[in-house]
């Protein structure tokens, strides 16, 4: 299967599953557009790195997911957006009763509200394209819920909600819209956590992975950014044409328990 000619938009790529995802859909084939909120040379070297890589053109675009704006603008500046993956995410864990209210805020902004952002400026380009796929990275944490996760699990289960509605409103279109929900990937986000969950439980790293991290996930091993990757080629690739409206657990077996 070739994605040659198509141009796929990855937020919050420069790193992690959005950058694993973009380097599976380059190496099928497809244009690239990373992006973060930053904009350091680093940044542009990136994508024109994985460009030159695959053959592909790619390109990066600074917007900050947090701002609704941004998100249009994003859409807009990449001209053309065949595939969509809602990625960027961030994480912040606390108790209900002391979660800062700019946390809750920035990450129901990032985790939730882009995807409606840049969702709606993409659908008029893949309308006219008469082509799109709509991928949103969700979660185990979009189908389960974990205590201290209160605004991230609400996010996480707002997007699957979003998923389906996409899908519902392009269903007689040639776009589809689906949720890919990945259990723990030994990413920077996850990374990030462990010395916390050190502290918090008093054990050593290789205990937080297998005790803490890993103890919901049967296989007991982390998934991967290749495996995300893979699972977004399929599903802009025909097989999936009429899977439309789902989420695909992508867990070592988390949500089956
Ligand atoms: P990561 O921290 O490696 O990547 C997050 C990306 O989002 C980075 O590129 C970062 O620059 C970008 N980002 C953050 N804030 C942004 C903003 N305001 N504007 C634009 N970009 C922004 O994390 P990751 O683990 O690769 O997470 C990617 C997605 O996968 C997230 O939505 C996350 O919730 C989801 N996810 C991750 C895991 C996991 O175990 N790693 C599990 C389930 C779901």
């Amino acid at each position: 299967m070739s994605l040659a000619g198509k141009t796929a938009v990855v937020t919050g790529s420069n790193s992690g599953i959005g950058l694993g995802v973009a380097r599976e859909l380059a190496k099928a084939g497809a244009d690239i557009v990373l992006n973060s909120f930053t904009d350091r040379d680093e940044d542009h070297k990136l994508a024109a790195d994985l460009g030159a890589e695959f053959g592909v053109k790619g390109r990066y675009i600074k917007a900050d997911m947090s701002k609704g704006a941004e998100c249009r603008a994003l859409v807009e500046q990449a001209g053309q957006v065949d595939i969509l993956v809602n990625n960027a995410g961030i994480q912040h864990v606390a108790p209900i009763d002391q979660f800062p209210v700019e946390k809750w805020d920035a990450i129901i902004a990032i985790n939730l509200s882009s995807a409606f952002h840049t969702t709606a400026a993409a659908l008029p380009l893949m309308r006219k394209a008469g082509w799109g796929r709509i991928i949103n990275i969700a979660s185990a944490h979009g189908l389960t819920a974990s205590p201290f996760k209160s605004a991230y699990v609400a996010a996480k289960h707002g997007i699957v909600g979003f998923t389906k509605v996409t899908a519902l409103e392009t269903a007689e279109e040639p776009i589809t819209c689906n949720a890919i929900c990945p259990g723990y990937v030994l990413t920077p986000l996850v990374e990030a956590q462990i010395p916390d969950q050190m502290k918090t439980h008093n054990m050593s790293r290789e205990e937080v992975i297998k005790k803490v991290m890993l103890d919901r996930q049967p296989s007991k091993e982390f998934a991967t950014v290749e495996e995300m990757g893979g699972t977004a080629v399929f599903l802009c690739s025909a097989a999936a044409a009429q899977i439309t409206g789902t989420t695909i657990s992508v867990d070592g077996g988390w949500t089956a328990l």
